[in-house]
């Protein structure tokens, strides 16, 4: 008989930075997890440690198209996620965040499953409003260079209000702030993986604009518990939730906390900042501290030093 504490759980983009570590702890729950990726962004290397697992399946597939599936619940992670990669080719982007939620809407809604988005600060844009508050509409430009994911991701939003007002749907959407940590891919721009890896090849730091742009950075860990914990609440708990980590540093800053920590001789150099670069970013989470009891524990510099060592590792291997 099946144990009825053990969901079958689908993680789409399961093998991207975010989901992987999300599979391993459903696994370790004890949960049966179905990863689905087109492995556009992820790679199977970031499963390797649930390859073996009985209780763990890898599925190459593509969420814009149909998915036949059993499962209980429903985790839609897989959408490219840094600006270098959403905007590589951005019909594809905006087909991924959009199509794809109504994939997997459909399947939730045949199988009565509980559905959790990963949402996105993104979706506030270049905010107004400081710190973010859920309330907050946003500030999108609808027709720049990131609004393949921006508008992608609100667009999913509406998908899964639509689909709650429509067909009683469980929906939980999740505005994900800047997460870090192990398995960020070496070569997709992001601030905490570009800054490390070029500390630890003695490069120059490259920052964008002045450096005087804040960003609050989240470890994976934490966040991870964040949204089983949301997927966990009751039928009355939608979100949108803001989860991510409050304390906010400059761009600057986090420059020199890489520098230090990695004992590097790096210098900084300015470049000019991208379009639509966000000014200030910082969730407010008072909603998701008194909704799922969470907030996050790991300080910057304990979750740089973990992923300094994933990248030092991963440099190693490959002769820097
Ligand atoms: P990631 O790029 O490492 O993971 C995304 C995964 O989705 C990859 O494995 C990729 O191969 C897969 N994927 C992409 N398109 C797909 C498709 N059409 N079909 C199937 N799989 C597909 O990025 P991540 O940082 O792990 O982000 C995971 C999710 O969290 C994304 O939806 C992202 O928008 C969201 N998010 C992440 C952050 C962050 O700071 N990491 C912040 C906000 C939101
Ligand atoms: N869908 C899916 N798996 C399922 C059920 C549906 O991938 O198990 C897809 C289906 O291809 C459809 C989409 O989800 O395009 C939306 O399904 P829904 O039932 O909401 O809409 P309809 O099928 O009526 O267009
Ligand atoms: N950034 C930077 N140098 C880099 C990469 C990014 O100064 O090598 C800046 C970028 O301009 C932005 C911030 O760091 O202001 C965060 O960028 P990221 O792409 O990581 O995330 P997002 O802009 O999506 O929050």
């Amino acid at each position: 008989m099946r144990d009825m504490l053990r969901k079958r759980v689908l993680v789409t983009g399961g093998a991207g930075f975010l989901g992987s570590h999300l599979c391993e702890r459903l696994v370790q729950d004890g949960h049966e997890v179905i990863c689905a990726d087109n492995f556009y962004t992820g790679t199977r290397d970031n499963t390797l440690a649930l390859l073996g697992n009985p209780r763990f399946e890898l599925l190459r597939h593509d969420v814009t198209f149909p998915l036949y599936v059993e499962v209980d619940e429903i985790y839609n992670l897989a959408c490219p996620a840094s600006p270098i990669h959403y905007q590589h080719d951005p019909v594809q982007t905006t087909k991924t965040s959009v199509h794809g939620a109504i994939n997997m809407l459909g399947l939730a809604k045949r199988l009565k499953a509980r559905i959790l988005q990963a949402s996105t600060s993104e979706v506030y844009g270049d905010p107004a409003m400081h710190p973010q508050r859920e309330e907050y509409w946003g500030n999108v430009n609808p027709i720049g260079p990131r609004a393949c994911y921006d508008e992608g991701k609100r667009c999913a939003e509406t998908l899964f209000f639509d689909y709650r007002r429509q067909h009683r749907l469980e929906i939980k959407v999740a505005r994900i702030f800047n997460t870090y940590g192990p398995r960020m891919h070496p070569n997709d721009g992001r601030v905490v993986s570009n800054f490390i890896v070029q500390a630890l090849r003695g490069e120059p730091i490259t920052i964008f604009g002045d450096g005087n742009q804040t960003r609050s950075f989240c470890f994976v860990s934490d966040l991870v518990d964040a949204l089983v914990r949301l997927m966990g609440t009751s039928d009355a708990v939608t979100g949108p939730m803001n989860l991510g980590n409050p304390v906010e540093f400059t761009i600057g800053q986090l420059a020199n906390r890489i520098v230090a920590l990695t004992g590097s001789r790096s210098t900084i150099q300015h470049r000019p900042a991208p379009a639509d670069d966000p000014r200030q970013r910082q969730p407010d989470i008072a909603l998701a501290t008194s909704t799922i009891g969470w907030k996050p524990v790991v300080e910057l510099d304990e979750g740089l030093a973990l992923t300094i060592a994933y990248f030092d590792e991963l440099l190693a291997g490959r002769g820097r």
